[in-house]
């Protein structure tokens, strides 16, 4: 394990011609103070965690002092906003050192967001206001937790320099770690300049570093997008069976490399609602709950279009073509092991289907509702009552449970074990946005950084039952039933 002058540096992005980035250091804030440190992300880049003791820590991670061996620089790229093709995008506010490689041999890119204005800050400010900050640092570790693709987060650093949004906030830095930031967008960019170049050489360079098994194949650029292709539709199985909505699922928030990408307006769905908006500023519900996994393959489509120099058409549009059955093959093995079927197919869709319209029926809190399935005992004069009384019509649950009995009589091994698996794949804990909120407003008003710290331990393990935070898992209480989260961020 390192000191922070001896992080193993390697930058290859940095080593790619200026037309993909501008570099340029990070804008200094005032009397910086660590607000949360993660020791786990910490380990990916191989540093000592005893170095966040170190009192000039905060300097370093809020962009006051450059790491030695740190490239800075901003990424260009471009991307579609909420259907709309805006030409010129770019890192306007987060600001990429460089990539650290461990000593597995893994890189890491280690990204300052709300290091200040940047050639692509339009706009904007260049600032990220602790908020917000907080709220990405809690959920990309929350999704890890849970096992879904994500970038990470390393640290928060805050300052008390003014940020103005809807009202004056505080500014923050959050440390992101990604294996890489390029996006759909950054190859968008280039498609819509007419320059097939950087096209290609991004392509290269993302294969080489990323895809290395796709070697200098012929056709490494058709399944270069087809692993693309794959992995998003993973990715859209993973966040509809845990019930996360993104909120801003524009083409400049897709990862190329399938993770979970840019955390703003999202939202953990509490109360079971297909049509669930967690974005306060998508008044049509273009990326609501339920939208997801088309808008999934409409961005890659926008993908596939700007591979298309390198790509032919037909080509092209036969790999968005398997997208679906992809998506579909994933979503039903998830909600599958979700129910405690051990042999999935699509015909238990008859099975999950009514389930989900009775939750949404009973307005039923989704996390809770399969995490208390694993309770389900099949006993033939079994009522289940703990469970039956949760839903408004009790005949209709009494017919699924017969039909679920059914089912569960062609699964090998005990109930118990059963009861075992299911708890793997139906956590206990999400990241509510109360839960948040109140980490937020005790940050925010009384500088005290102990709820940001309890969530981070707790959403570790968010399969495990931890005893002494069993309130942390009540759906929201009635004060915060109506928490608005924007865009602002
Ligand atoms: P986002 O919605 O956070 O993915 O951001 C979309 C685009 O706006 C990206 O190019 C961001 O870098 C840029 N952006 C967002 N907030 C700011 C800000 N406060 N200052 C400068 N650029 C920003
Ligand atoms: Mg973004």
């Amino acid at each position: 394990m390192h000191k922070l002058e001896r992080l193993n540096f390697d930058n290859t992005l940095a080593r790619l011609p200026d037309t993909f980035h501008s570099r340029l250091r990070p804008t200094p804030l005032a009397d910086p103070y660590l607000v949360s440190f993660n020791p786990d992300a910490a380990a990916l880049i191989g540093l000592d965690a005893a170095e966040a003791l170190r009192p000039d820590f905060a300097e370093y991670f809020i962009g006051n002092r450059l790491l030695p061996g740190s490239e800075p620089l901003a990424m260009l790229y471009a991307g579609h906003q909420f259907g709309h093709y805006v030409p010129q995008l770019g890192d306007g506010r987060a600001i990429l050192l460089g990539e650290i490689k461990n000593s597995a041999g893994e890189r890491w890119d280690v990204q300052l967001k709300g290091a200040g204005q940047t050639p692509y800050s339009r706009s904007g400010d260049g600032r990220a206001v602790l908020r917000s900050s907080i709220r990405e640092y809690l959920c990309s570790e929350a999704m890890h937790g849970l096992g879904i693709p994500t970038t990470r987060a390393l640290c928060i650093v805050g300052s008390d320099e003014e940020v103005y949004r809807e009202t004056v906030e505080s500014a923050a830095v959050v440390t992101r770690l990604a294996p890489s930031h390029v996006r759909f967008g950054s190859f968008e960019v280039f498609f819509y300049r007419g320059q097939r170049e950087p096209i290609a050489m991004l392509a290269d360079y993302v294969i080489a570093r990323h895809f290395p098994h796709l070697g200098d194949a012929p056709d490494k650029y058709p399944r270069f997008l087809h692993e693309v292709v794959t992995r998003t539709a993973h990715l859209m199985a993973l966040w509809q069976a845990a019930g996360f909505s993104h909120g801003v699922m524009n083409t400049d928030n897709m990862s190329i490399l399938g993770l979970t990408f840019d955390y703003g307006p999202f939202g953990f769905m509490e109360t079971y609602d297909p049509g669930y908006i967690c974005n306060h500023s998508d008044h049509g519900g273009r990326y609501a709950y339920d939208q997801q996994p088309q808008i999934g393959l409409w961005n890659l489509s926008c993908l596939a279009q700007a591979l298309t120099p390198i790509i032919p058409v037909e080509e092209a549009n036969a790999i968005l073509e398997g997208y679906s059955s992809a998506f579909a093959d994933h979503y039903v093995a998830l909600m599958s092991r979700k129910l405690g079927l051990t042999h999935a197919g699509r015909k238990d869709f008859s099975l999950l289907e009514p389930l989900l319209e009775m939750m949404r029926a009973s307005q039923l809190d989704y996390t809770n509702l399969f995490r208390a399935l694993g309770h389900f005992k099949s006993a033939p004069d079994e009522k289940n009552s703990v469970l039956r009384d949760q839903f408004i019509d009790r005949p209709a649950f009494d017919a699924w449970a017969a039909a679920y009995r059914a089912r569960l009589a062609t699964e090998p091994g005990p109930e118990a074990e059963r009861k075992a698996r299911m708890d793997k794949v139906n956590p206990k804990y999400i990241l509510r946005n109360y839960l948040a909120q109140t980490a937020i407003v005790k940050a925010e008003k009384e500088r005290d950084f102990s709820e940001v710290d309890r969530l981070l331990a707790l959403l570790k393990h968010p399969y495990d039952e931890q005893p002494e935070m069993e309130s942390y898992a009540a759906p929201a209480p009635e004060w915060a039933r109506h928490i608005e989260v924007s865009c602002s961020s």
